[in-house]
């Protein structure tokens, strides 16, 4: 008989999970709640969606931030060559750009959720708009050789889990029987999109755990309200660090949490852009009341050595003017005045005036430019999620539920997270591909399970 799979939320992950278990033979239904699949796609790599990245799986893996080891199975067997075969060949072009970033050759991230529509089309898949899943239906095993009370007893040496899948509860209170249901939810960020946390809840009932999902990929707060003065004033080839604060100073205490390099914005909060985005990503949900200590070098290409005999030199050409006139050709105009407030110089000095010891703690300043950070932006304004479905509970292979039998996660539901430049998507193919083919029970893990 066709094993039936019901795949719940139409996103990446959910789309390449119902393609997979169609491609496999399985009747699939796809649910999701918005009146159009892929909202969330539309608006990813800022209407182009930056699909993938195209580098090995190796790298893929470099660019992963939490649970990387257990991503390895399904970006080894779903890498990013495949997917953009997958694309190719259903007649979408794509082109790479700067970092190895994979975007559709028009520019126009709909291109890729009409080919995934395509695909879904030609493979039978039934997809249900409109259509909200509220609950999982469960079973419990009456085997003797399963645990008592719904519990798994895999740890006991036994395979088989306790209880198994019947279906998916509707909100509108029906249920649609199945043999395997895939939860592709999405997490939290953006949940205008439709991803407002429902697997959780799901995963939770049906016995995982859930590592507390916060905002990741998500500007950061500042303590000092002047960043407001900087406010749309981006930074290029800036270096930065950030990491736990010195008691007394300025200085990070310890190893940084993050070291990068590339470019940032100030925003009427805090701070923003790329760079910031990925430091997001190793301090979020971390962040002590104290705040972190950010330093930006403003000038990497220099040591302190020659920036300091640069200012003698932009100094001496100054000579005639005072301190506040005297930064020009260093610093972004809407800088000055902050680095001359910060620099403890009166405005007024005359260059010429400007003491030694003034002038290096003018060269630490703009090597080591101080921010505390005190916390992030809500899901309201942040990429991705980090946090989700705890992996203990799920096999690598197929993401397959070691609680319950028939039960599958993919995609931003699962506790794990990557940097930006395609590597979040490919996550989301390669765990929606595994979960897809692992439900309609072709992946040799399951039918491991099955048999014994
Ligand atoms: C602004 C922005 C830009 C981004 N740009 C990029 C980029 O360029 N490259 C990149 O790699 N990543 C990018 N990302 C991240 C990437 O979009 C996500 O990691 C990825 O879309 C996750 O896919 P998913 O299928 O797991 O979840 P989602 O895309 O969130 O899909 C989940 C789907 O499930 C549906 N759903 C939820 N609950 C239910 C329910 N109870 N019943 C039925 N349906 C339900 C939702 O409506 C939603 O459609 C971006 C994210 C944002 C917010």
């Amino acid at each position: 008989m066709r094993k039936r799979v019901v795949v719940i939320g139409g996103g990446a992950a959910g789309m390449y999970a119902a393609i997979a278990a169609a491609e496999e033979g399985s009747e699939v239904i796809l649910l999701e709640k918005n009146e159009k699949l892929g909202k969330k796609l539309f608006i990813t790599g800022k209407g182009r969606c930056n699909l993938t990245n195209n580098c090995d799986t190796q790298t893929v893996l470099q660019n992963v931030c939490t649970n990387r080891k257990f991503l390895y199975s399904a970006l080894g067997s779903c890498t990013s060559a495949d997917v953009m075969t997958f694309f190719e060949e259903e007649g979408m072009r794509l082109k790479t750009e700067r970092g190895g970033r994979v975007f559709p050759a028009s520019d126009h991230s709909s291109d890729v959720i009409r080919t995934l529509e395509k695909r879904l089309r030609t493979l039978g898949v039934e997809v249900l708009l409109d259509t909200e899943a509220s609950g999982i239906g469960l079973q419990e095993r009456a085997d003797e050789d399963t645990g008592q009370g719904g519990q798994t007893n895999v740890k006991k040496g036994k395979k088989r889990p306790a209880r198994f899948i019947t279906g998916v509860y509707r909100k509108d209170g029906s249920f649609l029987e199945a043999d395997a249901v895939v939860v592709a939810t999405g997490g939290c960020s953006y949940p205008q999109t439709g991803s407002t946390g429902d697997g959780y809840r799901f995963a939770l009932s049906c016995g995982h755990e859930v590592s507390k999902p916060v905002p990741a990929l998500v500007p950061l707060v500042t303590r000092e309200t002047w960043v407001r003065e900087l406010m749309g004033l981006s930074l290029r080839n800036v270096e930065v660090k950030l990491g736990q604060m010195q008691e007394q100073g300025t200085d990070i205490c310890g190893k940084p949490w993050y070291e990068g390099f590339g470019e940032m914005l100030f925003t009427h909060f805090g701070v923003s852009g790329p760079l910031m985005l990925s430091a997001s990503s190793f301090v979020t949900g971390r962040i002590p009341q104290e705040g972190l200590r950010l330093l930006i070098d403003l000038k990497p290409a220099l040591t302190r050595e020659q920036l300091d005999a640069r200012l003698l030199r932009d100094f001496e050409e100054n000579k005639n003017r005072i301190f506040k006139n005297s930064l020009d050709a260093l610093l972004p105009a809407k800088m000055i005045p902050v680095v001359v407030r910060l620099s403890g110089i009166r405005p007024d000095t005359p260059v010429n005036g400007i003491t030694r010891q003034e002038r290096e703690g003018l060269v630490r300043l703009l090597k080591d430019f101080p921010l505390t950070i005190i916390g992030t932006r809500g899901f309201q304004e942040a990429i991705i999620t980090k946090g989700g479905v705890d992996i203990k509970g799920i096999r690598p292979r197929d993401m397959s539920s070691k609680y319950v039998e028939g039960l599958y996660f993919a995609g931003e539901v699962l506790d794990v997270d990557a940097l930006t430049g395609g590597f979040n998507l490919q996550i989301a193919w390669a765990t929606g591909k595994a979960a897809g083919a692992g439900a309609a029970g072709m992946s040799s893990d399951r039918q491991t399970y099955i048999l014994t």
